[in-house]
């Protein structure tokens, strides 16, 4: 397996505990050097629908960051990223036949993970308190009223907030103060924690686990062969969850991965009062705050940037000061973090078995969703590599909608 963030942590100890032999490989601790250390640890069970829609294609030039939005599309990128951006596009016309395949992972996502916790014996790791989404202002009650609304077409539920948290909204920004509970969705306390306890419980049951950097994997007729910058491997079958770094590794089996890297933005707050033990999603602002163990963990913005790019200082000091007009503080200074998502263009992820005979699996572009969608991901890639029928049609999101045509890689 090639790629310890969330999603091949997860896969890793489901293959195990289905009598597979594991050999999981990262260059980094298991979920340290991707966007799995990094995001909001919301598990997102109300997000069925994918981002690109005609009504997004619409309004998105209000959430651009010239427009003081959290969408920063650079310049000097727009070469590259246009054919992504084309993609997108098209999706956009699709929304409504993307739903489905999206949302039979998404909505049992957070019973699955517990499952999962609680089978790794860290059922502790997952809060499940649901999160609030809240609006300031005076438009606050009309937008709040909006958004239940397209909840409901989704059956997605939702309550309003309880008075006590629109108080102490504000207490904390005076003005109209508009709040939804959505029950559903849940929180973890620490998301690289998450994948380390995969990973530990995983390599207990026999799988191995090792540091090195993956060069090149190849078809070698019914098997594969992994090269890393210490050995080679030719092994009976091999998964491909590498995050935003996955193309190259598809292409040698015809497969073609228009995976961007869409960047977003933590802060962390050491010591910082929570509103609420759940996390706050402050939809105006486009700012997650989620408490996690010991510290919140503030979360924004879409970048298409280079993966590896440094982060933009900028970004983070807005963040901070929004932080501080939202009423949070900490005494200590966190330096913040910058990751990839990995986000295909019509923000399905890509999971399934490579064309031909060589035994390889993916499991791939899981956009704003890989934690809540890593461990419905794993119970797939489980029953697709045990050659059982999967729990759900896998076909929407196979990789050759993309066609097999090689497209630069976009990060
Ligand atoms: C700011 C932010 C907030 C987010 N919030 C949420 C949220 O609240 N809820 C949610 O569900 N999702 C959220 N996400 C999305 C989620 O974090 C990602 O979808 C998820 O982490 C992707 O997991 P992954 O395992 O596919 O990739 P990654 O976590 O990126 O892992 C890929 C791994 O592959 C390894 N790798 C790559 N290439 C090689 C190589 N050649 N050799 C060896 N190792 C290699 C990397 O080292 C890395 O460890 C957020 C993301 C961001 C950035």
């Amino acid at each position: 397996m090639i790629g310890a963030g969330i999603v091949g942590s997860a896969i890793a100890w489901r293959l195990t505990r289905e009598g597979f032999p594991v050999l999981l490989l990262d260059r980094a601790e298991p979920a340290r050097a991707g966007a799995s250390f990094g995001n909001a640890g919301h598990i997102a069970c109300e997000q069925l629908e994918p981002l690109p829609s005609l009504r997004l294609l619409l309004t998105f030039w209000r959430e651009l960051s010239i427009f003081d939005g959290p969408v920063h599309l650079p310049l000097h990128r727009a070469a590259a990223l246009a054919p992504w951006l084309a993609r997108f596009v098209g999706a956009s016309m699709h929304q409504r036949r993307n739903t489905p395949p999206l949302a039979a992972l998404v909505r049992p996502a957070a019973d699955t993970l517990e499952r999962a916790l609680r089978e790794v014996g860290r059922a502790d790791l997952l809060v499940r308190r649901g999160h609030y989404a809240v609006w300031l202002g005076p438009t606050a009650p009309a937008r709040a009223a909006r958004v239940a609304r397209a909840a409901q077409r989704l059956q997605v539920r939702t309550e309003p907030a309880p008075a006590e948290l629109t108080r102490a909204l504000q207490a904390r920004s005076p003005g109209t103060a508009s709040g939804l509970w959505y029950p559903d969705s849940g929180h973890v306390l620490d998301p690289q924690s998450v994948a380390a306890a995969f990973v530990a419980a995983a390599v207990q049951a026999g799988a191995q686990f090792q540091q090195c950097e993956v060069r090149e994997i190849l078809p070698e007729g019914a098997r594969v062969t992994v090269r890393t910058d210490t050995q080679a491997l030719t092994v009976r079958a091999a998964v491909v969850c590498a995050g935003v770094q996955s193309a190259p590794f598809l292409r040698r089996f015809g497969l073609n991965a228009p995976l961007t890297a869409e960047r977003g933005y933590h802060l962390e707050l050491a010591g910082a009062l929570p509103l609420t033990g759940a996390p706050v999603l402050y939809a105006g602002e486009n700012i997650i705050v989620t408490p996690m163990r010991g510290r919140l963990r503030a979360t924004t913005y879409l970048e298409f940037e280079r993966h590896g790019a440094p982060p933009d200082a900028r970004k983070l000091q807005r963040l901070r000061r929004a932080l501080e007009r939202l009423g949070y503080t900490s005494e200590t200074r966190h330096e913040g973090w910058v990751g990839s998502r990995p986000t295909l263009p019509d923000y399905l992820p890509g999971i399934g078995r490579a064309p031909g005979a060589a035994p390889l699996y993916y499991a791939v572009g899981h956009q704003h969703l890989g934690l809540t969608l890593a461990a419905p991901t794993a119970e797939v890639v489980a029953a697709l590599v045990a050659n059982r029928a999967p729990p759900l049609d896998v076909r929407p999101l196979d990789l050759r909608r993309f066609g097999t045509r090689h497209a630069a890689s976009l990060w």
